[in-house]
């Protein structure tokens, strides 16, 4: 069987000198690993399309389990992810989290919307990455089924206050009061993710405008998701670090392609 298909390179694996197995997100199909023989010898047109991170239409051969590439063109290269190593380091992570989260035959129509907007977000350069990694990592987790409940304090209904405190693997979050209250004893606090505080109690500390960036990047419309603006590096640090460690301690796993973009990124 033939079909085209637009798709999204996100992991590429040499095989040999000549072939070049790709990881393709497309939006009817999901995840599927296509097969492009004879690379090396390849016209330039087709060259492009079988390059990490470009976006094209793929025209694919399909027998039982297994994809060949025949034809495609480019529609985005996104080449700006790939000349700079900090880039290249976040879209790396965004595309093994994708990878994790989309599966063979599954629709992945809105996670293909999501990372195409995130990958956009990082080429035109006007917004401080940990934010957009931070919007995508929450997005992320709430298409994968959780998402948190943020109308206010779960306890006494506060809508906001100055300190609170998101309880990450309840999905809720509590004011400074009722925090203090509810912790008195011998509740383990831990503040990010590592395969040791797997099972524990995982709280972040997040301030109210983390809260509202929170709100807004769950409730809008994907394409208008990066457009607020949290200028204070302390609280960029905040939510950023609340969004990972959301998505880090649902998923029960870390990445190498995130210990890899914190090693390179400016600070
Ligand atoms: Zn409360």
């Amino acid at each position: 069987m033939i079909f085209t298909t637009d798709g999204l390179v996100l992991r590429i694996v040499e095989i040999g000198d000549h072939d070049r197995l790709l990881t393709l997100l497309t939006p009817n199909y999901g995840r599927i690993r296509v097969m492009a023989k004879g690379v090396s010898t390849l016209r330039s047109s087709i060259l492009s399309i079988v390059q990490m991170f470009t976006y094209g239409n793929y025209e694919i051969y399909r027998k039982g389990d297994s994809y060949w590439l025949r034809d495609g063109s480019v529609i985005n290269t996104f080449y700006a992810l790939s000349d700079d190593i900090e880039r290249l380091a976040l879209a790396s992570y965004i595309s093994e989290v994708a990878i994790e989260m989309s599966d063979e035959g599954e629709d992945a129509t809105d996670t293909l919307r999501l990372v195409l907007n995130t990958f956009y977000a990082i080429c035109k350069q006007d917004r401080t990455y940990s934010v957009i990694k931070a919007v995508y990592e929450l997005r992320m987790a709430a298409m994968a089924g959780y998402c948190p409940d943020l109308s206010g304090c779960d306890e006494c209904e506060k809508f906001i206050s100055d300190d609170m405190y998101f309880d990450v693997m309840n999905g809720r979050l509590m004011c400074d009061e009722c925090f203090h209250k509810m912790s008195q004893g011998s509740q383990t606090t831990t503040y990010s993710y590592s395969e040791e505080s797997a099972d524990a109690n995982i709280i972040c500390p997040v301030t109210s405008s983390s809260v509202t960036a929170m709100r807004y990047a769950l409730s809008v419309p994907v394409q208008r998701m990066f457009s607020f603006s949290l200028t204070d590096k302390q609280e960029q640090e905040n939510f950023s670090k609340a969004c990972e460690t959301y998505l880090l301690s649902h998923l029960g796993r870390g990445f190498d392609s995130l210990n890899f973009y914190k090693s390179v990124k400016s600070i």
